[in-house]
């Protein structure tokens, strides 16, 4: 996993020193000896994981400035993308959230285990976290639901003059246009698609980078039931 990793990031302009890599290839280690017991991730291949959760949780290094930023990972499951940002820029204060206590468990269990501490893990449902509306800087997600839905989720956290960024495919315009409305209805406005290759695979992901412009609306974020029922689509 170490070579995978300080080659790709190299690969990607994105500086690391030994014991960062090192503190990644020891948490994939760890991830994948977790999941061979608890269900964390599908990927159970160490050079996949490699590239598909590390690399590709550092390219947003490229899409922006993390340097001392409060930063939310939400539905982050084994720690993705926040941990492998919050090993390579150790002045960002990672708060990672998740609503199945395992996964919250082992994130926590490793990132102590590696001298992070300081990073917290937050069992729960991000709509369900008001004492945390509009604090975060950065606002990430990756595979936790379509745009319209995750930026309900995502953008009430997000302080005004913060960055929501959501990790998918590279073919995501309709997702993006169709979740527009949201967007904007939650004080977010669409900035870019960041496209970037992992390295070592032919994989090619979209960063959707949005910008929170104004304060979200109090009646949002609505209960999970309500955003699938009354979907923000205009
Ligand atoms: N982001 C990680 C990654 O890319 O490897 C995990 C992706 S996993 C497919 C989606 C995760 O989102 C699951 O762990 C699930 O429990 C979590 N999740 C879904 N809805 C959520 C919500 N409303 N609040 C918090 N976590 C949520």
């Amino acid at each position: 996993m170490e070579k995978i990793i300080s080659e790709g990031l190299r690969a990607m302009g994105i500086a690391a020193t030994p014991a960062q890599v090192g503190a990644m290839a020891a948490y994939g280690a760890l991830l994948m000896k977790a999941n061979e017991t608890t269900n964390l991730t599908a990927i159970r291949d160490p050079a996949a994981a490699a590239r598909l959760h590390f690399l590709d949780s550092a390219a947003l290094l490229n899409v922006a400035d993390f340097a001392g930023k409060t930063v939310a990972d939400v539905g982050s499951g084994g720690g993705f993308p926040g941990v492998p940002i919050r090993i390579l820029r150790p002045d960002v204060r990672l708060t990672v959230i998740d609503s199945v206590g395992k996964k919250m468990d082992f994130v926590r269990d490793a990132c102590a285990r590696l001298g992070m501490g300081d990073v917290q893990c937050l069992w729960g449902r991000a709509e369900e976290l008001s004492d945390l509306r509009e604090t975060f800087d950065i606002v990430t997600g990756r595979a936790v639901a379509e745009l319209y839905l995750l930026a309900e989720l995502c953008l009430p956290l997000t302080k005004v003059g913060g960055l929501f960024l959501a990790m998918k495919k590279p073919d995501c315009e309709e997702e993006v246009s169709q979740a527009d409305f949201a967007v904007r209805a939650l004080g977010g406005r669409v900035r870019e698609v960041r496209r970037y290759e992992v390295p070592g695979t032919d994989t090619v992901h979209g960063a959707v980078v949005i910008e929170k412009v104004k304060p979200t609306p109090s009646q949002y974020p609505r209960r999970w039931a309500q955003m699938k029922k009354k979907p923000l689509l205009g």
